[in-house]
């Protein structure tokens, strides 16, 4: 039997190279190896969206991109966190059994307090209980995440660990699959790649608005003229080089120390080599589009597999607890 992984993402629309390098491809290769469940978790989002207006477009939107990049509804259950209803069941239960110091203690909670001082509530204290609640209402054992979550992983284990203390072995302890994750920084060259940053470049622009976007990209500050030498380390045009433009890209950073080619050219050849890369999911993401009831079937189809594990899952949990 293969091993469950579970990942969740929130909803955040069309996805960027970002979204792609440090998880999206990840998640499609794990899907051979692994049973893998992976959830768009709307709830959460909740936390800090005061307007939901954009949430089921960007829904539809993410899912035209993860099943246009390779994530097989045969292979994978992909569905809608709020479509399994178990889970905010399950999050009130494990809220019993977790200690409000665990979570007072988190430091995204203080960091989310800090950044949106009007709107403190409690799902952003309780969100560590939700996200324990998603993964293990499947029995996940292994979670993809880059190094930075490790302190949730870690929380969800102790939640985890203490609801088999006290009511008995239930739960897999989830195990983080490190994955490396590569940090892609924004076309501002200082902050990671993000859409509210508007540093992004989303995988489904056309060729043509990919070349714009890559060619206001910030370079080597040293460069001031054509013929300043380079500093292709600390050029984030480089480093999407190196992801997208393997081949070249010692020639590329021997070019740029010695300044035989310029940024613009460089920036040119970087945005055809992420436009090669992209034209089979492009093809296949306006192919998608076309059929907005299969989008939505396939959340369906995905609900009702993940409902069915969630609630065998739920089911032994109340009678461990005592609720039946
Ligand atoms: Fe960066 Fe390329 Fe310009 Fe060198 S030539 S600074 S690698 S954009």
């Amino acid at each position: 039997m293969k091993h469950r992984v579970f990942s969740g993402t929130r909803p955040t629309g069309r996805q960027h190279l970002g979204n792609y390098l440090g998880a999206l491809q990840n998640y499609v290769s794990l899907q051979n190896d692994y049973d893998c469940v992976y959830c768009i978790v709307d709830i959460h989002a909740l936390t800090s969206l005061e307007n939901t207006d954009q949430l089921q477009k960007n829904i539809h939107e993410m899912m035209l991109d993860w099943l246009a990049a390779g994530l097989d509804p045969r292979k994978s259950i992909l569905f809608v966190q709020s479509h399994v209803p178990e889970v905010m069941e399950l999050h009130t239960l494990l809220g019993m059994v977790t200690p409000l110091s665990w979570l007072l203690r988190v430091p995204t909670f203080k960091e989310k307090a800090k950044l949106q001082p009007h709107n403190v509530n409690y799902g952003l204290v309780g969100y560590p209980v939700l996200m324990t609640a998603d993964i293990v209402l499947y029995k996940a054992e292994f979670i993809p995440v880059g190094e930075d979550q490790l302190p949730h992983i870690e929380l969800a284990r102790e939640i985890a660990r203490r609801f088999n203390s006290l009511f008995g072995n239930t739960f897999p302890e989830p195990e983080a699959k490190l994955t490396s994750v590569p940090l892609v920084l924004g076309l501002d060259g200082k902050e990671k790649m993000s859409k509210q940053l508007g540093n992004d470049i989303e995988m489904a622009l056309s060729p043509e608005e990919t070349i714009e976007r890559v060619m206001t990209a910030v370079t080597d500050p040293a460069r001031r003229y054509r013929a300043d030498p380079g500093h292709p380390e600390i050029c984030n045009v480089y480093r999407l080089h190196q992801y997208f433009n393997p081949d070249q890209v010692d020639d590329i950073a021997e070019q740029c120390r010695t300044a035989k080619i310029g940024c613009v050219d460089c920036k040119r050849l970087l945005a055809e080599r992420i436009n090669s890369a992209l034209a089979p999911f492009r093809e296949r993401r306006m192919a998608l589009a076309t059929k907005p009831q299969y989008i939505a079937d396939v959340l369906a189809d995905g609900a009702q597999q993940a409902r069915a594990i969630a609630k065998e899952t739920l089911r032994e949990v109340k009678q461990k607890m005592g609720l039946v």
